[in-house]
């Protein structure tokens, strides 16, 4: 064997990429995949969400139904644990131009985009603190209707 094969084979040998000594992610960097459905009957499908804290949440909402955007939008909005649902909603009402979301709002952890009849959207964020949140939609008149538990344990 010349010095230059057994170079190579030393090269290949200690290659990082054939190491198998690679760790997997920690169980905490799971992601948990949630699809939730809305409709022309202002109704969500799911009452209760269930994730744990650290998760990474993948949540798609899916607008079932055919009317557009202007006369049945759907949204799916997560409100901070301190946040009073009406009152946000009463103060989202007004926020037309910012798909009733209002600007720079401090009372949202996260929220997908207003969607028509026949869309879906998907977003991604981590679960926050232990703890019971409460999701609604935000178009006008549809929270009562539109809301549940995001339960994090
Ligand atoms: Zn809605």
């Amino acid at each position: 064997m010349n010095i230059l094969v057994s170079l190579l084979l030393i090269l290949f040998v200690s290659n990082p990429f054939t190491n198998s000594s690679i760790e997997k992610p920690a169980a905490n960097d799971d992601k948990v995949e949630i699809t939730i459905e809305a409709n022309d009957q202002m109704r969500f499908n799911l009452s209760e969400i269930k994730v744990k804290e650290g998760d990474t949440v993948v949540l798609t909402l899916k607008h079932v139904g055919k009317l557009p955007k202007a006369a049945m939008g759907h949204n799916w909005v997560l409100l901070k644990k301190d946040v009073a649902m009406a009152d946000f909603a009463k103060t989202a009402m007004t926020a037309k131009a910012t798909d009733y979301i209002p600007e720079g709002t401090e009372d949202v952890i996260v929220h997908t985009k207003m969607l028509g009849g026949g869309e879906e959207t998907t977003i991604e964020f981590e679960a926050p603190a232990k703890g019971e949140y409460t999701f609604i939609c935000s178009f006008p008149g549809h929270y009562a209707l539109m809301n549940g538990k995001f339960i994090v344990e």
